[in-house]
C-alpha cells in the first residue's frame, strides 16, 4: 500500500545548503545520517543519536543530512545520498517514517541502514513528550543508542 502526497515547490534552493553539499564531498563519500528529528521523546533520542553519531563518534567519515529538505524540495543535500555508498536512517521508532519518506522522494542506490532508537535503549514505554524526561537523562540514552550504532558501523 503506498501513498501518494503533492507538496508545493519552494521556488528556490537553500544556498547554505548548498554550501554544505560542497563542504562535504569527499572521497570516499562520507555517509549520511539522517534521523526522524520528530517532536516526541523517541525522535529527540533519534535525533542527538544521529548528532553523536555525526560530530562526535566519526565525524570524519559522516555527514548529518536534513530529510525533510530533500522530501519537500529546496535543499540539495539528496547529493550527498546519491554519491554514498551506505546511508543510516536513525528511528525515532518503528513507524519508520525518514527511511520512507526519503525512499518515496528519491532512488537511493547506496546500502541503507534503517535502525530504530527506541529499540536500542530502555525505559518507560508509557513516556511520550520531550517533557516526561530530563534532558541530561534523554542525552544519556541518545549517547548510548550512538555508541551502539557506532559500534555496528565498524564491525559490518
Ligand atoms: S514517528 Fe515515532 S519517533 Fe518520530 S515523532 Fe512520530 S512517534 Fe515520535
Amino acid at each position: 500500500m503506498a501513498k501518494t502526497l503533492t507538496i508545493e515547490e519552494p521556488g528556490f534552493s537553500c544556498s547554505l545548503a548548498k554550501e554544505y553539499v560542497k563542504k562535504h564531498v569527499a572521497t570516499p563519500p562520507k555517509m549520511p545520517v539522517v534521523a526522524c528529528e520528530g517532536s516526541c521523546l523517541r525522535g529527540e533520542i533519534a535525533r542527538r543519536a544521529a548528532n553523536f553519531i555525526t560530530y562526535k563518534l566519526s565525524p570524519e567519515t559522516t555527514v548529518r543530512i536534513c530529510f525533510q529538505g530533500i522530501v519537500s524540495g529546496g535543499c540539495e543535500e539528496g547529493v550527498l545520498i546519491e554519491m554514498a555508498d551506505k546511508v543510516l536512517f536513525v528511528e525515532g521508532c518503528a513507524l519508520k517514517c525518514s527511511s520512507r519518506l526519503v525512499q518515496g522522494a528519491m532512488e537511493i542506490k547506496a546500502k541503507t541502514d534503517v535502525v530504530v532508537a527506541d529499540q536500542l535503549c530502555d525505559f518507560n514505554p508509557k513516556l511520550f513528550g520531550i517533557d516526561e524526561m530530563p534532558d541530561e537523562e534523554i542525552s544519556i540514552l541518545a549517547e548510548g543508542v550512538a555508541e551502539k550504532i557506532a559500534g555496528n558501523i565498524k564491525e559490518a
